[in-house]
């Protein structure tokens, strides 16, 4: 959907490594741009009227009898309402089973000298702390633009984002949402292109 930018409500820059969080009211559409390209946008969606309720990545494949988010994809919560719909997608995979990092996981996987890495776990805890949530209200998340291909065997594994810089994914919300986002501070594996960019959010109101 070509849309103007200058009609969008909400225009947001989130820079490198930076959370972000904004509502989403039913009806209005959100995009989110790799600005730069092979950048991994970690995200999670609650219902703007219940936090408890939130984005469920098993009910979400499950309901659609497929792995990756993408075009078409009804964004699925723990009690098994449809959250969002995705509508747009230019750069073709969207993972969510490989979850989001963390200064923990970062030392397992790459060495205790990433200790004191910025992860995208401290930038969710930063976010939802805004909005009186804490570290229990963290659940597995989308990853948009991050290519984690899932092979015959059931292997699967993080490998170079296929999304070129300006590619973008956009979504209706069915329900009031709140959106929190980790712009994505890996740097030792290729979910960033080794190098973290920023990306640009997008509002348009219902109808626009
Ligand atoms: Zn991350």
């Amino acid at each position: 959907m070509t849309r103007s930018f200058e009609t969008a409500i909400a225009d947001h820059h989130v820079p490198a490594e930076a959370p972000w969080s904004g509502f989403v009211r039913k009806g209005q559409t959100i995009r989110l741009i790799d600005s730069e390209g092979q950048q991994a946008v970690d995200t999670i969606f609650y219902s703007a009227g219940n936090f408890a309720e939130r984005y469920s990545a098993q009910d979400t494949v499950r309901t659609q009898g497929a792995a990756y988010i993408g075009t078409g994809t009804k964004v699925i919560s723990n009690e098994g309402n449809v959250m969002l719909t995705v509508v747009a997608d230019t750069s073709g995979r969207h993972d969510t089973a490989a979850g989001a990092c963390s200064c923990e996981s970062n030392t397992v996987r790459f060495g205790h000298e990433t200790r004191y890495l910025h992860a995208c776990r401290d930038n969710f805890v930063l976010e939802v702390g805004k909005h009186g949530m804490g570290k229990r209200d963290i659940v597995p998340n989308i990853n948009f633009f991050m290519n984690v291909p899932i092979e015959p065997s059931g292997e699967m594994t993080i490998v170079d984002g296929l999304s070129k810089p300006g590619d973008y994914v956009e979504l209706v919300a069915e329900m009031d949402v709140l959106c929190v986002i980790s712009n994505c501070p890996q740097i030792n594996n290729p979910c960033n292109g080794f190098n973290p960019t920023p990306i640009r959010i997008l509002i348009w109101d219902v109808g626009a």
